[in-house]
């Protein structure tokens, strides 16, 4: 009886509620002491773990594999000290920068990347979101998906370096759950594929994040408000008038500093329709293949990990 008394104020001493957060400590990783101070940061990284709750938040613990991670009913799980590196991006690169865990947050979502996440979830992760963007001052085009960064190394598929490593996190890319977010702009185009660094190694999955396949439409009605909210660039100064996290210090007045706008890096969002894409043998075989290098690229982590 005591003992269950006490686990249960111990949990209850383990959950904060911040400004409609729910923020729980459970799973916080026993990597975090031996983890080093980001020096910057640039990117947050949406990721899905293409797991359930459970297993998910064990591995992301374990292996200290993201700052956070938010389940089905939107509490969110803090996993990695934000200011510390999570080894959440793997192989990885944007506008020339390789190994991303050194300069974002990464942000685990329970789900797949090409089904809809719960009402609860987008409504936590736009809290989070717009509370990060506050406390490092970044942009909405600055809040991307694990497959806009990840790239591959050449294999049997892809005689180069090529992006299309990954599809996590992809639908967090369409204008949909963009708008769900609060997000009005998001990267026009993939700067390393521009400077030639990268080829492109997965025509569909560009489609997504530059293109105007939004296969989610038809889960999350885009009405009234949230239109306007993805056609206006000055949405976020209505959303994101809000205090950060408790445990975030920042003066009053730089709260307000943080307004999307439209530079040529970054892409307001036009009213678009649901285009149908239907899968053809490349893509089906695309999708395959992209499975089979996740499936070979947890076994190379795996690795490295027990090294
Ligand atoms: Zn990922």
């Amino acid at each position: 009886m005591i003992r269950r008394a006490l686990l249960f104020f111990l949990c209850i001493a383990l959950t904060f509620v911040a400004n409609g957060l729910v923020l729980k400590d459970d799973y916080r990783s026993p990597r975090n002491p031996e983890r080093r101070n980001r020096k910057r940061t640039t990117l947050i990284i949406l990721h899905t773990t293409e797991a359930h709750a459970k297993s998910s938040l064990n591995k992301l613990s374990e292996r200290g594999e993201a700052h956070y991670c938010v389940v089905e009913n939107g509490t969110v799980y803090r996993i990695i000290d934000r200011d510390k590196e999570a080894f959440h991006a793997g192989r990885s690169m944007w506008n020339g920068r390789e190994d991303c865990d050194e300069y974002t947050i990464g942000i685990e979502v329970v789900g797949h990347h090409d089904k809809p996440v719960t009402l609860a979830q987008l409504d936590a992760i736009k809290e989070l979101v717009s509370q990060l963007q506050n406390v490092y001052k970044l942009k909405d085009s600055q809040v991307v998906c694990h497959s806009h960064v990840a790239y591959g190394a050449p294999n049997k598929w892809h005689k180069k370096k090529h992006r299309g490593r990954k599809r996590c996190g992809m639908l967090f890319a369409m204008p949909s759950v963009r708008s769900k977010l609060d997000l009005a702009t998001r990267p026009a185009l993939d700067p390393d594929i521009k400077a030639k660094r990268l080829v492109q190694g997965d025509e569909y999955l560009s489609k997504v994040l530059y293109g105007s396949v939004d296969t989610m439409r038809k889960h999350y009605s885009v009405k009234g408000k949230a239109k306007s909210i993805a056609k206006s660039v000055n949405a976020k100064k209505v959303s994101t008038n809000k205090p950060p996290l408790k445990e975030i210090k920042i003066k009053k007045g730089e709260l307000k500093k943080h307004q999307p706008t439209t530079k040529a890096d970054e892409e307001p969002f036009k009213k678009g329709k649901l285009i149908k894409t239907p899968k053809n043998a490349e893509e089906k075989e695309n999708e395959k293949s992209s499975k089979d290098i996740e499936k070979g690229s947890l076994r190379e982590k795996a690795k490295l990990i027990k090294k």
